[in-house]
């Protein structure tokens, strides 16, 4: 018998920083009252892309670094669909980098959640994009995902959260998964989640995360001035969190499908209706 909406138990160890994005989820979902067959997750390679599996929704694992496109593919066939990416920070800054800052470009109106440990977790904690230099012999600098997506200046949501902060997390999510239910375009949302079996952050990430809404001259709505914050918080040694930048774009789906009527979900595509089109498809083919 097939089964549906069943979520599994989760597979993570422990404490890891991932159950916190599991749990400020659902309390989001359940607080904007989003009804489980309205969602569809797409999520990366790792341990993080799990997160579909433990949730009451529509989900699909897609390939290493390619759950951008699938999920634009989602949100494009059915525009009226809640369509949350999640992966991991190597899925998304290594594998997927060209995938990020293109989609990012795009402001295709979906979720993207990255779960930022700072360590390749599944594959037993080898340095990742954004490791420090000095983990595990890696001798680069780490990449800031904020302060890049704040360089594409089609972005218009960017936020960073800590699972050692629930309730700011959870705020986050509300607020990301709202504006792309606005048709506002793409809600960036990177979560720092420790790893706590290759690279246990938590108590680092207490002391060096820093709230970008206790900013003096703070205003989410200026590029320029969060450009600004972004970077003196990271150089300072400190990581910026908080909702850090948003604006009202227009989303992707909103200029490809004006008519929200005349969509690919709503497409007849009944056989016997459709009968000579689908031979005149096939011709093609030959
Ligand atoms: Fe979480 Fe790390 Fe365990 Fe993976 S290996 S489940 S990232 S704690």
């Amino acid at each position: 018998m097939t089964r549906v909406f069943e979520p599994v138990d989760s597979t993570w160890c422990p404490g890891c920083g991932d159950f916190a994005v599991l749990s400020s989820l659902r309390k989001a979902m359940a607080e904007l009252e989003i009804k489980t067959e309205n969602l569809v997750m797409v999520t990366g390679i790792g341990c993080s892309g799990g997160i579909q599996n433990f949730m009451l929704n529509y989900g699909y694992h897609a390939l290493h670094g390619r759950l951008l496109s699938t999920a634009t593919g989602i949100k494009l066939a059915n525009p009226k669909l809640t369509v949350i990416a999640a992966g991991g920070d190597g899925d998304a800054y290594a594998i997927g980098m060209g995938h990020f800052m293109h989609t990012l470009r795009r402001n295709v109106g979906i979720v993207y959640i990255v779960m930022n440990n700072e360590t390749y977790g599944l594959t037993k904690g080898q340095p990742s994009p954004t490791s420090k230099s000095g983990f595990e012999g890696n001798i680069e600098e780490p990449f800031d995902a904020t302060l890049a997506a704040l360089a594409v200046r089609a972005t218009t949501f960017i936020a960073r959260g800590f699972s050692g902060k629930p309730d700011q997390l959870t705020n986050l999510l509300k607020q990301a998964i709202q504006h792309a239910q606005q048709g506002k375009g793409l809600a960036f949302l990177e979560v720092l989640s420790p790893c706590i079996t290759f690279n246990d952050t938590y108590k680092l990430w207490r002391q060096i995360t820093h709230d970008v809404t206790e900013e003096q001259d703070y205003n989410p709505n200026n590029r320029t001035r969060m450009i600004s914050i972004t970077l003196k918080v990271l150089e300072s040694g400190r990581i910026p969190i908080g909702l850090i930048y948003r604006s009202d774009g227009v989303s992707y789906e909103k200029k490809v499908l004006p008519n929200l009527e005349n969509t690919p979900v709503n497409t007849d595509i009944d056989i016997k209706k459709n009968l000579s089109a689908y031979k005149e498809i096939l011709t093609l083919f030959k």
